[in-house]
Order: structure tokens, then C-alpha cells, then sequence
């Protein structure tokens, strides 16, 4: 009985403490001026980049392969067009574009997202989704589904990337977010630096419907919603599950494409190289 005496009398000494440390830190954060996203130099606003941040970032939205968005330099804006890899292995979704080209400032800005948990920088990176997302057709069929995590990547980290993104676009679009419809029911493997076969055998099985979501999924366009789009092993992986589910269409949006540099500067490029395996 003491001993739980004691007990509740830490807790209740240490809950003012914890309360106090939150609010100051919120008083600090808010009497800090806004920094950069990309470099961290203070900004006008929240959720602005610096000019040169700005300029450095390369915006996706010249002719590009119909479903991986992978550009095309020798393509013509508005015909639709497929590159080497999509045509030697069609995608399960229809399109995936991305905000952005993942370079320097798209990676710090996920990365500090991700594992500096600026958790902030899901409204920014939604910001510049959203313009995409209207370019997938009529908003008014489409149901949000973040790529998950598996429960315990989530328990470590404490939230999923993707899942804060899709609630973000979701507040901004009024699309709604599904987010028990796909469960990731294996953990997998990093697939950095893993051949195309062997990416497809990590996340292969790692996604299934959630019990009760069939009906859910019928007749829907669900756009899947993740930060990076690098080798697409697991935005297949997941389409195939909602295909299979009954979707009458799926496709994908990104924050960030991960694209060759031979593609960025515009130099030729050989189509029967261009898989889609990026390390
Ligand atoms: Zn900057
Ligand atoms: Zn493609």
C-alpha cells in the first residue's frame, strides 16, 4: 500500500513536469522563426523553402511514362506513352505520379520526416502532391490508402509516413482516407541495392486486405500513398492486393520519384536498359 502510495505520488509529481516540458517546447516552436524545410535557413512563412531550396527542386510535370512516370525526354507532353521496363513488365497500377524528383532537398525533407520526426512535413509534402492527385481523373471515386507498416516498424518509429501524408491530402482534397483497408503482414527486408527479382520476392505476400474490406474496395479507384516511389516493388505489391480485392482501378502518388541522373540531365538513354531497378 505504501509502496503504491509512493508510486502515485511520482506520477502525479512527474505528470505537471511532462505538461510543463510540452507547452514549453510548443511556446519555443512557436516563438521560433520558420526555417527552411530543405536547408534550415529562416523563412517568410511555415512550410516554405528558401529560393534556392525552391529552385533545386525539380518538379515532375514534363512528358513522362504513363504508369511509373518515369520522364521521357523524347516523348510529347499529353501522349501517353510507356517506358522499356512498364512495357516488359506492366505495372498493377494505372499511373504513379510524384510531386517531385527525389534529389537533395525531396530527401532531406523525407528523411527529416521520417527519422527526425517533423512530422510537420506532412502538410508540406501534401501541398505539392495535391495538384497530382486531381491529374489522376475524378477525385469524387477515389479513396486515399496509405502504404502501412508492418506493427512493429510502427511501434518503433511511432507513426506511419505515408498514413500522416494521405490524412494531410485528405484535409486538403476532402478525398477521403482509408486506413484499414491493406495490412502489411510482413515485416520486409531493406530492397536497397536488391536485384528486381529479388525486391519482388522481399515484399512479395507482404500486404493483404483487411477482413471485412472487400466491399470496401468494389468499384473504387484507390490511390496508394507513399513518400519515396524508388524501384515500385512496393507500391506493385500492394496494387496487386487491391486489384485483386475488386478495385476498379488503382493507382499511386508519391512525394518523391527516385529517377536515373542520365534521365534528369536529359541525356540519351538506352529504353532496353531502363528497368525498373534503381538502387
Ligand atoms: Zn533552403
Ligand atoms: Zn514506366
Amino acid at each position: 500500500m505504501a509502496t503504491g502510495e509512493a508510486e502515485e505520488t511520482r506520477v502525479s509529481a512527474a505528470m505537471p513536469a511532462r505538461w510543463l516540458r510540452i507547452a514549453a517546447r510548443a511556446m519555443v516552436d512557436y516563438a521560433l522563426p520558420p526555417r527552411c524545410p530543405g536547408c534550415g535557413t529562416i523563412v517568410g512563412a511555415d512550410r516554405q523553402f528558401c529560393l534556392g531550396c525552391w529552385s533545386s527542386l525539380h518538379f515532375l510535370d514534363g512528358p513522362a511514362c504513363l504508369h511509373c512516370s518515369i520522364p521521357l525526354p523524347t516523348a510529347i507532353v499529353g501522349q501517353p506513352m510507356s517506358c522499356g521496363a512498364c512495357l516488359a513488365n506492366p505495372p498493377p497500377f494505372e499511373g504513379a505520379p510524384a510531386a517531385v524528383a527525389y534529389g537533395p532537398v525531396a530527401r532531406t525533407v523525407a528523411l527529416r520526416f521520417k527519422y527526425g520526426r517533423r512530422t510537420g512535413h506532412a502538410r508540406l509534402m501534401a501541398q505539392l502532391m495535391a495538384r497530382r492527385l486531381a491529374a489522376l481523373g475524378d477525385t469524387g471515386q477515389m479513396v486515399l490508402v496509405a502504404v502501412p507498416l508492418h506493427r512493429w516498424r510502427l511501434w518503433s518509429r511511432g507513426f506511419n509516413q505515408a498514413a500522416l501524408v494521405a490524412d494531410a491530402l485528405s484535409r486538403l482534397t476532402g478525398v477521403p482516407h482509408d486506413h484499414h483497408l491493406l495490412l502489411r503482414t510482413r515485416a520486409t527486408a531493406s530492397l536497397r541495392g536488391k536485384g528486381r527479382r529479388e525486391r519482388e520476392r522481399i515484399v512479395g505476400g507482404a500486404f493483404a486486405l483487411a477482413p471485412g474490406a472487400k466491399a470496401r474496395v468494389a468499384a473504387r479507384h484507390l490511390v496508394l500513398i507513399d513518400d519515396v516511389h524508388a524501384s515500385g516493388a512496393t507500391l506493385r505489391a500492394a496494387a496487386r492486393v487491391l486489384r485483386r480485392g475488386g478495385a476498379a482501378r488503382v493507382s499511386a502518388l508519391t512525394w518523391a520519384r527516385v529517377v536515373p541522373d542520365a534521365l534528369m540531365t536529359g541525356n540519351i538513354f538506352d529504353f532496353a536498359s531502363l528497368d525498373s531497378d534503381m538502387s
